[in-house]
């Protein structure tokens, strides 16, 4: 009984982020276009081709549960890529705007992070070891994302934004 329960919760999670994934799809390449440094468009545009990959993992997982690659609204998703649409048209033209992007990605980047954890905690407790592995490697990608975010706001995106 417990083991259903926890397995309906996987499934749940899984649409939920399968449609959070395809939304990210969507606008990596707005935030790519919107970034003024060279190397945060790079950021995106490399992203945008991992989670490619995200996707095409989370219909893996689909298979390995024996379910339909379908998606479920995912509001936390909308709200956080809203925002990240505000700062777009907030602060476009502006030096702070790839500062602003850096935020707004690095939120995406942590739901996912709470969300693969997540998911592969509960894989691993449902003894589902492919799913597992699949889980381990996009969130290994969205970890890597995140630290590489941080690094260019460390490393002057800030800084322009402060000196304009
Ligand atoms: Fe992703
Ligand atoms: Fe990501």
């Amino acid at each position: 009984m417990a083991h259903e329960k926890l397995s309906d919760l996987f499934h749940d999670t899984l649409k939920d982020i399968y449609y959070a994934e395809g939304k990210i799809l969507k606008a990596l390449p707005k935030m790519a276009k919107g970034a003024q440094s060279p190397e945060l468009k790079a950021a995106f545009e490399k992203h945008r081709e991992e989670t490619e990959g995200h996707v095409e993992r989370l219909k893996q997982v689909f298979g390995i549960i024996g379910k339909p690659a379908q998606g479920k609204t995912c509001e936390a998703i909308e709200g956080i890529l809203g925002e990240g649409n505000e700062i777009l048209a907030e602060f476009k033209g502006t030096a702070a705007l790839d500062a602003g992007l850096v935020s707004a990605a690095q939120a995406v980047e942590h739901y996912e992070i709470a969300r693969y954890g997540t998911l592969k905690q509960w894989a691993k407790d449902l003894g589902l070891k492919d799913a597992v592995k699949l889980l381990d490697q996009t969130l290994t990608e969205e970890s890597k994302t995140d630290e590489a975010l941080t690094r260019l706001a460390e490393g002057g995106v800030n800084h322009k934004a402060m000196a304009a």
